[in-house]
């Protein structure tokens, strides 16, 4: 459910004519309905509203300042996966104690940033990245709460790029050996094992995968605090999907009843607060709460293949050209006449370089805008400047008010921190 839709005969962004905001801010641009975002934010944390739980927004689908602040203001926390995002949330007034830190691949000063910062947990997943947070937490004199991010060997099967969770992925720590690191962990004096961590992967459309992790999961919690080590929190990680095409996707509730279900009665921790579920929701937050609108800049003909040529490309949306994913494409002013079977294309010098492949829409001309729709996750944040394109601008709109949350890109931009050295005088 979302707030793309069309009044008379025009797609609008709530209740602005997406015309009108292409006019004012030019293409290619994000577009993010605000009602949208706060609909599913809460439709998401109230799902689990009968259990103790935080609901950390994974900063990595959609980093806008604006975003983070709105799902802050609802009491949301973060998951982020570095140092840079760990600058965004606190920019956007984030609760530290509502932070937790996942990634393979943290930096000595991401460590120490987020120690500093005083987060609520990092998700350790290496040995060597124990050891390592255990110096530097010695060094700061603080207390690092970790969770283990544990690789549970659970395939929910969805793209191999989006599947993280079995051996042939490179996050977390291998489940067998949970035991023995936690073990390891709770001897290190500035180092407090408090939490139990998975994400086995995005864009997942059952609910059983998630709970083959939970049974998992639990039974180690069980098994630790026999050890003598007390788990407070819960986390499952992010990746329910949402609907691109034909997906059927569980709705939250359902899979907070799943999850609800599991967790009745089980007291595998004795810790005072119980356990507290943490949950890493992205996409299925902002996935649908976002369109790119483009301008098409040229049709042709090649052999007989027909392309439509706009003013956004991969460097905007890598979606299509990094996973073959779908978007719908809808035309804002839809022209009467038959559909016909088209490649949409960008400018970039790229066979890969698509936005949909072989897909019947109505007839398209120089001029006509068209929307990008489900493109408010791994959207923008995976944007780059290829090709010295710069970045797209981004919109929130709210009802019929909207506020250009990221300006368009400039030239200078494009050049920032770039140095032609001494002696190579024009
Ligand atoms: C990417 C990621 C998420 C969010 O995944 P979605 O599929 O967008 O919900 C959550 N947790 C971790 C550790 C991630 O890497």
């Amino acid at each position: 459910m979302h707030y793309f839709q069309f009044h008379r005969r025009e797609l609008h962004a709530e209740g602005l004519p997406i015309s009108r905001l292409a006019k004012a801010v030019g293409t290619p641009v994000y577009l993010y309905s605000h009602q949208t975002l706060v609909r599913h934010f809460n439709a998401f944390d109230r799902a689990f509203s009968a259990l103790p739980h935080l609901t950390c927004y994974s900063v990595k689908a959609n980093s806008n300042l604006a975003l983070l602040r709105i799902f802050s203001r609802l009491g949301g926390g973060f998951d982020i996966v570095s140092g840079g995002e760990l600058f965004r949330v606190l920019r956007a007034g984030a609760d530290p104690r509502r932070i937790v830190f996942s990634g393979v691949g943290k930096t000595e000063a991401e460590i120490e940033a987020a120690l500093r910062a005083g987060i609520l947990l990092l998700n350790v997943e290496s040995i060597p990245e124990l050891e390592l947070l255990s110096r530097v937490a010695r060094r700061l004199k603080l207390r690092a709460r970790i969770s283990f991010r544990l690789n549970p060997d659970i395939n929910p099967r969805s793209h191999p790029y989006l599947t993280t969770g079995t051996p042939e992925n490179k996050f977390g720590i291998d489940i067998k050996e949970a035991l023995s690191v936690y073990r390891r962990a709770a001897r290190l004096p500035y180092v407090e094992p408090a939490g139990i961590d998975c994400h086995i992967g995005s864009q997942i459309t059952s609910i059983r995968p998630f709970v083959a992790v939970l049974k998992k999961l639990k039974n180690l919690v069980s098994r630790l605090q026999r050890m003598g080590i007390c788990i407070s929190y819960l986390d499952l990680g992010g990746g329910l999907g949402i609907t691109y095409r034909d997906e059927s996707p569980p709705h939250p509730d359902e899979y907070a009843r799943a999850v609800g279900k599991e967790l009745r009665g089980f007291s595998g921790s004795q810790s005072p607060g119980g356990i507290t579920l943490i949950l890493e929701p992205g996409r299925v937050i902002v996935g649908n709460a976002g369109i790119l609108v483009a301008r098409v800049l040229y049709s042709k003909k090649v052999g007989r293949k027909e392309f439509v040529i706009t003013d956004a490309g991969m460097n905007d949306l890598i979606r299509p050209a990094l996973y073959d994913s779908y978007h719908e494409i809808i035309p804002v002013r839809p022209r009467g006449g038959p559909r016909k079977k088209v490649d949409v294309v960008g400018p970039i010098c790229e066979s890969g370089d698509f936005l949909a492949r072989d897909r019947k829409l109505p007839p398209l001309k120089a001029g006509d805008l068209i929307a990008i729709m489900g493109a408010g996750a791994y959207g923008f944040s995976m944007s780059s400047n290829y090709n010295s394109r710069p970045r797209a601008a981004e919109v929130l709109v709210r009802g019929n008010r909207f506020t250009v949350i990221r300006r368009r890109e400039i030239p200078a931009d494009l050049v920032r921190g770039e140095v032609i050295p001494r002696g190579l005088d024009p």
